[in-house]
């Protein structure tokens, strides 16, 4: 079986990244360990993404955009950053910008089963479900792909994308810096007594971190980090007493929650790979860059670093060139790197610094949010980082007299 691109891994980014090769007239395999049925219908994984307007515009070029059924799609309208018992938050919200809201809440499930529907029966696409990949050899003449049960794909560009533990990532000898942040967390759907007007909170109170992230109706995925033994507790718990629970540890901010939805766990590992490609070898998504969630960028950048590849490979086989040209992989790696580098030190180190309940920290990270709400260009800088709706913000012009 000879292919010009295989991808190992049809999750987000595995499957956008096949989307976007579609007219390129190249032949492209996608392998991936689920059965199709995975693929087709996947199981809601408590994941609510937070997608900026870089990435709207993205799933849209992907035809992906429209197959969310918009009762799906949950504007975030605001977004406040709490720290301890204060009740000073920094806020974020569209007030001195053009856009109606500061990005989109989608179900992970949902973003899955759209761009697979997206990809699904695009020519010169191959899916291989239910089986894994078990080896890749490459070097500078092609690629080879073997398969768990046996079978053999030549390839001319093998693209990684099997998630932040990638195995095909270790077997080709990439090292990664990975920070394990020591904590879980947990995501589940609440519907609650009070509205939230699509106000999302962080609240990185002391001994926990709580997120309410706004969902249409007066629900909010839950978002709960805590060492992974309360966690389990917390797993572990009848639907109601967990409702109580939650409504306590959210100071029935929101009034009284009842879970409405399956719960799940995530180890919080932070994963960058020291490097992006390799001879005919690329690897995209959290095989990449595997963010901490806490500031949401994870699928954000996922998507952002597949297109980048794809352009460049559209770019070469429009003009005959070779699609695993070295020059072009080092340009894919030099421009996903300068777009993700530093938001992955900012996140793990604000994620370290909001779960440190020592006293030196616990005044730093009040002198950061109130520095982070006076100093508007602070401000809006991260703003704009966090929408990826690019620009700053134009400055307020004086009334006409
Ligand atoms: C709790 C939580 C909240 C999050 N919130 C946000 C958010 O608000 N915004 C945001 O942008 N991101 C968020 N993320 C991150 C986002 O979910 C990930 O970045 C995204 O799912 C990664 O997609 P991926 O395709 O790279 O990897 P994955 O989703 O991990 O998919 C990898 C695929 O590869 C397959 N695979 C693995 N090994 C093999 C093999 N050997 N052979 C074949 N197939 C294989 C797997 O079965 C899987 O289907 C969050 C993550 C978590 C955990």
């Amino acid at each position: 079986m000879q292919f010009d691109v295989v991808i190992v891994g049809a999750g987000p980014a595995g499957l956008s990244f096949a989307r976007s090769l579609a007219g390129t007239g190249l032949s492209v395999a996608i392998v991936e360990k689920l059965p199709e049925s995975d693929l087709v219908n996947p199981p809601f994984d408590g994941r609510e993404i937070a997608l900026t307007h870089l990435s709207a515009e993205l799933l849209r070029g992907l035809d992906a955009w429209s197959r969310i059924p918009a009762e799906e799609i949950s504007p975030l309208r605001e977004a406040r950053v709490m720290n301890g018992a204060s009740s000073y938050a920094m806020r974020f919200n569209t007030a001195r910008r053009s856009e109606q809201e500061l990005g989109y809440l989608v179900a992970n499930h949902l973003i899955r089963r759209a761009v697979y529907e997206a990809a699904a029966g695009q020519p010169h696409l191959t899916l291989l479900a239910g089986v894994s990949v078990a080896r890749v050899d490459t070097d500078a003449s092609g690629a080879r792909v073997r398969l768990a049960d046996g079978r053999e794909l030549a390839a001319r560009l093998v693209v990684a994308a099997d998630t932040r533990f990638s195995e095909t990532r270790r077997r080709q000898g990439i090292p990664a810096s990975m920070h394990d942040f020591g904590k879980v967390m947990m995501v589940c759907r609440v519907e609650h007594d009070e509205p939230h007007e699509h106000i999302a909170t962080e609240w990185f109170d002391y001994g926990q971190t709580i997120a309410m992230l706004p969902l249409n109706g007066n629900v909010s995925s839950a978002v709960i980090t805590l060492p992974g033994h309360e966690i389990d507790q917390l797993m572990a718990m009848d639907p109601a007493a967990f409702g109580a629970e939650i409504t306590e540890r959210y100071r029935n901010r929101l009034g009284g929650m009842r879970l409405v939805s399956t719960r799940h766990a995530y180890p919080l590992v932070a994963v960058y790979a020291e490097r992006f490609v390799a001879n005919r070898f690329a690897l995209i998504g959290d095989a990449a860059v595997g963010m901490h969630p806490v500031t949401a960028h994870g699928f954000n950048f996922g998507l952002r670093g597949q297109h980048t590849l794809a352009e460049e490979i559209k770019a070469a086989a429009s003009r005959g060139g070779d699609i695993a040209d070295p020059a072009l992989l080092r340009r894919y790696q030099s421009a996903h790197r300068r777009a993700t580098w530093l938001m992955y030190l900012g996140t793990n180190a604000t994620a370290m610094l909001y779960t440190d309940d020592r006293l030196p920290a616990r005044v730093m990270r009040d002198a950061a949010l109130r520095i982070g709400n006076r100093l508007p260009p602070v401000h809006w800088a991260v703003q704009a980082r966090l929408m990826e709706s690019g620009g700053l913000p134009r400055p307020r012009l004086p009334p006409r007299t």
